[in-house]
């Protein structure tokens, strides 16, 4: 899931600022499942807002309503009415669902609740951990399982670096070391002759470095223009 966490309240103050009638928005899909931007949190967003607004003396509108995915515009479809009434829409979505809402509705000011953090799962109650930075050509396959890429803080495709201690990272000790993980699942499944292959530079071209990316699926392109 795509893992997020909430911008301050005095942040959300000075976003929102100039708009009279503020509506928040919440997307119930990744950032409900981590706690930061679903319905719930949403509606403690406004009710927050509305209460440090009339602490400050002045009577600005905050409503809430939340969309089962910010990313996806038929599903913003459903709130166009309610986002057109707003003079500032804050967005409780990710990254991408503050951007599907300013491409959908470009006469409209949308601003971030949250800070898009990374890609990962949670690992225990109340912890979320990265594991993929979508590099675009994934060798798990060749890690057995364990991303160096998302994981180890150098990203090394050949580790370990020297300054792996104990099992923890030289660059945080409270992280797990990437390449010892892999070294532990490959000796413990009997595959450790997967790492005597030396991986060559990897090509950045398929991740964020190649500049922004696209998947175009033409078998499900024509199916459309076919219905
Ligand atoms: S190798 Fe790339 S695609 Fe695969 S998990 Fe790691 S960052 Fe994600
Ligand atoms: S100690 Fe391990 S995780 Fe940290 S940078 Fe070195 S190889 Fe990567």
């Amino acid at each position: 899931m795509i893992v997020a966490d909430q911008k301050p309240l005095n942040e959300l103050k000075s976003l929102t600022r100039g708009g009279e009638n503020v509506l928040v928005v919440g997307c119930g899909t990744c950032v409900t499942v981590c706690f930061a931007g679903g319905a719930r949190e949403a509606a403690i967003t406004a009710s927050s807002l509305r209460m440090a607004f009339k602490l400050d003396g002045n009577s600005r509108q905050v409503s809430d309503v939340t969309v089962q995915r910010q990313c996806e515009w038929e599903y913003l479809d459903q709130i166009a009415e309610q986002v057109k009434e707003a003079d500032v829409v804050l967005s409780l979505g990710c990254g991408v669902g503050v951007q599907a809402i300013a491409e959908h509705f470009p006469e409209t000011w949308v601003v971030p609740g949250l800070n898009t953090s990374f890609m990962g799962m949670p690992t225990e109650q109340g912890v979320w951990a990265e594991r993929c930075a979508a590099c675009g050509d994934c060798i798990l396959g060749l890690t057995g399982g364990i991303c160096p890429i998302a994981r180890c803080s150098k990203s090394l495709l050949n580790g370990p670096c020297g300054g792996s201690e104990g099992g923890h990272c030289e660059v945080n000790p409270e992280t797990p070391c990437a390449w010892q993980l892999i070294y532990d699942r490959l000796t413990g499944m009997g595959k450790l002759d997967v790492l005597m292959e030396i991986q060559p530079p990897k090509n950045w071209r398929a991740a964020r470095d190649g500049g922004p990316r696209k998947i175009v699926r033409e078998d499900l392109r024509l199916a459309k223009e076919e219905e």
